[in-house]
């Protein structure tokens, strides 16, 4: 099957370059992106016979295009739960089912952690349809209660046991080093979490003051962002049950007697 992509226009801090909008051969199209004006005319344009239209999770950057999409062409939604509401979409799907795209058969992978409704889709062939589980550079935000970092570790993992070939992600290039760009990933978030337990079991038991401590050159404009990733860590440290949460502070949990 061919898979070209669109980018639209709405790049910004965390969309990159744009949200990366895939057609799947002539009828169907991946994460149809924002709702632009311009972008959905290039969409149709591209896809006279566009008859499906798949998303992997409800964000403002991936999902709105659907909407216009389907009144324009008639191609039904195929979305999680989570996505618009029920007089929207026309399949629901979950984990370990299969679509069928012309002649090919795309197998749903559930991946909470980005948000909690996220699915990524993988072709026979091993391209996986990242949405924001996986990003071409850079890291993904994951912002609770909606995103938890023990979700998308474990997430991460399950990609990686699919043995895709390569990452076709919603922001930044294509990889074709998949299996080793999602192992980063997840050493990637296992780093932070040591730093993030190391700086409480330093004195740091606010997310303000271990963000000082991990990141201390960090632009002033990302401190925000930055102490809700480390807030990110600090849940999955409470459920993993090695550190305690007391009002707005933390304490690592002491072993046991
Ligand atoms: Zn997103």
């Amino acid at each position: 099957m061919i898979i070209r992509d669109i980018t639209a226009p709405n790049p910004g801090a965390f969309t990159l370059s744009g949200t990366r909008t895939y057609l799947l051969g002539e009828s169907a199209v991946i994460d149809p992106g924002p709702a632009i004006d311009s972008h959905i005319e290039a969409v149709r344009n591209a896809m006279p016979r566009l008859t499906t239209i798949l998303i992997t999770h409800r964000h403002g950057d991936h999902a709105p295009a659907a909407v216009p999409l389907k009144r324009m062409t008639g191609a039904r939604i195929v979305a999680p739960r989570g996505v618009f509401d029920d007089t929207l979409v026309d399949q629901r799907v979950s984990g370990g089912d299969t679509i069928p795209i012309e002649d090919e058969s795309l197998e749903v992978i559930a991946t909470p952690g980005h948000t909690a409704e996220h699915v990524c889709f993988l072709t026979s062939a091993g391209d996986l349809f990242t949405g924001d589980t996986v990003l071409g550079e850079g890291t993904t935000a994951i912002f609770p209660p909606d995103g938890s970092m023990r979700d998308y570790i474990a997430s991460l993992r399950l990609l990686l046991a699919h043995n895709p070939k390569r990452i076709l992600p919603a922001h930044g290039p294509t990889r074709d080093d998949a299996a080793t760009l999602i192992e980063q990933y997840i050493a990637h978030r296992l780093e932070r979490e040591r730093q993030v337990f190391d700086a409480l079991a330093g004195g740091a038991t606010s997310a303000a003051s271990m963000r000082q401590r991990i990141y201390p050159d960090l632009d002033p404009r990302l401190h925000g962002a930055a102490e809700i990733q480390i807030a990110a860590h600090l849940i999955k440290l409470v459920e993993d049950g090695r550190v305690i949460e007391r009002g707005d502070s933390y304490a690592i949990q002491s072993a046991p007697q």
